[in-house]
């Protein structure tokens, strides 16, 4: 029996629910706060742009207990995730551990543990609440990254538009304009096809290196989920904690993983067209693959074949009216810019000392199990493990944090070895994959299966593989992780 515990969890995406769920379904009492009127996260759908859908198949990208309905599409589209987790919320409760409208300013640590938490709503009142514990879930996408350049004021007081991708709600607002779309992320190109589609006089988009783009389809056949998300494919990948034999059988399958690799690229080369584009990235694929893999949109390549969308190497230099001049010097015809210019990671409302503690100097979180910190026992991340299987990875990393805090873990870590397994994981990142240094090291893909593997052997759930065939060469199943869970010793909080 643990104790029943006030925690506070900072939003309603994905993770937010994940946790509140996690936490309630123990026996614990969790508020959520969210800054939004609505919850959902990026799924929000005033914060979505037209035809905004998502990357991960819908199997992979589910709770364990609720699998997203038969009549979505493979891909659902964004209404289609906001209603499946607002089906979520309701199905399980959580409306009412619920606050919208209410962002958090400011969280204090109180002597001997425990938080409290500021918080303001819309009209600027502000309240103060004490909690147990503190979940921060406010997303790895949530402050707007808006770049200014300069010209941008003049360029719109003469009737040009800047907008961030986030607020691109509506087609009407780039039918018969030019259009110039500025970034290379999945959202870039998705707006930037969408723009097409919506009637624009003029498409571009901006970007400063090729990237490697994974279709939804290889040959327009094959759904990417058979090839990149199952064990298999993960072995290609050199992970942290492996022993001398995993060594050994990694280096002599060396040269059959390198040339498996230029393969796919080539696979890519000839289905995109990219040599014939200019397009074809130098990076291998193999050091590209992490979080910021992009799916291509559909259309996007035929689109720039057809000169129905121009790319143009090179950023914003500077605004003139009705022009935005490059880098390069090159000039184009702009009415509004859509700045596909990313997010960033914000916890300002964690107080410096926790930051500085559980930040390292180069930007790299200090998180176990990319979930707790060992100096703060009272403080949680849960969706600070991006995959290409977020829901999933944050509902099991929620599930663990819950016995973390409770100290019920199988393996429950002391701080020495948490402190010894992070120093561990984030000189393997250094040393052996740089590409998992992206989001501050707050990137579980493309180690989906060693990751949650490890997650649930700390849970202690007996249950933690299906059969060899399967798990080697299958994509991993929400339903099978649900029955993994339950197969971990029952507690409830007191
Ligand atoms: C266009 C797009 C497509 C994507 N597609 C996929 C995909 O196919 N597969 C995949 O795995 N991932 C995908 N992702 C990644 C996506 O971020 C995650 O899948 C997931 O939705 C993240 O959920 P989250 O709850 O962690 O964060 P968010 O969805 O960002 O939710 C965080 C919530 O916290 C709230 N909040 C933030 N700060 C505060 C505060 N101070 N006080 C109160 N509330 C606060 C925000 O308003 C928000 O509602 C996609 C992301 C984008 C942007």
């Amino acid at each position: 029996m643990t104790t029943r515990k006030r925690v506070c969890v900072v939003g309603a995406g994905v993770s937010g629910l994940a946790a509140a769920n996690a936490f309630a379904r123990h026996g614990h009492e969790p508020t959520v706060y969210e800054r939004a009127a609505d919850l959902g996260g990026v799924w929000e759908p005033s914060r979505s742009y037209p035809g905004i859908k998502t990357q991960s198949p819908k199997d992979l990208y589910c709770y364990t207990s609720r699998p997203m309905p038969t009549g979505y599409a493979e891909w659902p589209s964004g209404r289609e995730v906001y209603e499946y987790l607002r089906g979520f919320a309701e199905e399980n409760g959580l409306m009412a551990h619920i606050s919208f409208g209410r962002s958090v300013v400011r969280a204090e640590r109180r002597e001997g543990g425990g938080w409290e938490v500021r918080t303001r709503c819309r009209n600027g009142g502000e309240a103060t609440s004490s909690f147990d514990a503190l979940v921060v879930a406010s997303g790895t996408f949530n402050e707007k990254n808006s770049p200014r350049h300069p010209g941008q004021e003049d360029f719109e007081t003469n009737g040009g538009r800047v907008l961030h991708s986030s607020e691109y709600t509506d087609p009407a607002m780039v039918a018969d304009k030019d259009v110039v779309v500025l970034g290379f992320s999945k959202s870039a190109t998705d707006v930037a096809v969408s723009a097409a589609k919506a009637g624009a006089r003029s498409v571009a988009i901006v970007y400063r290196e090729p990237v490697w783009r994974i279709p939804y389809r290889f040959a327009e056949r094959i759904n990417f989920k058979h090839i990149l998300y199952c064990r298999a494919s993960e072995a290609m990948f050199p992970g942290w904690n492996t022993g001398g034999a995993g060594r050994v059988a990694y280096a002599l399958a060396k040269p059959a993983i390198w040339a498996n690799w230029r393969a796919l690229e080539t696979l890519l080369d000839r289905q995109f067209g990219l040599t014939k584009l200019g397009m074809r990235p130098s990076v291998p694929i193999e050091d590209a693959i992490s979080c910021g893999l992009p799916i291509a949109t559909e259309g996007f390549y035929e689109m720039l074949h057809a000169g129905r969308i121009t790319a143009h190497r090179g950023t914003f230099e500077h605004y003139e009216p009705g022009t935005v001049v490059l880098t390069g010097g090159e000039r184009l015809a702009i009415d509004v810019a859509i700045q596909a210019t990313g997010w960033t990671l914000g916890v300002s409302y964690l107080p410096r000392d926790v930051l500085d503690t559980i930040r390292e100097a180069d930007g790299q979180y200090r998180l176990h199990r990319l979930a707790a910190s060992p100096d703060v026992p009272d403080l949680g991340f849960v969706g600070f493990n991006s995959s290409f299987a977020t829901v999933l990875t944050s509902e099991i990393s929620a599930e663990w944090l819950v016995r973390y805090m409770d100290g019920t873990l199988a393996r429950q870590p002391t701080p020495e070895a948490m402190n010894a397994a992070i120093d561990a994981h984030l000189a393997w990142r250094r040393r052996v994959r740089p590409a998992a240094q992206v989001y501050g090291g707050l990137c579980s893909a493309p180690y989906h299966f060693r990751y949650l593997d490890e997650l649930l052997a700390d849970i202690g759930c007996r249950e933690r593989r299906g059969g060899i065939l399967a798990e080697t060469f299958l994509p991993p199943s929400a339903a099978a992780y649900g029955r993994y869970l339950a197969s971990a010793p029952a507690y409830r909080a007191a």
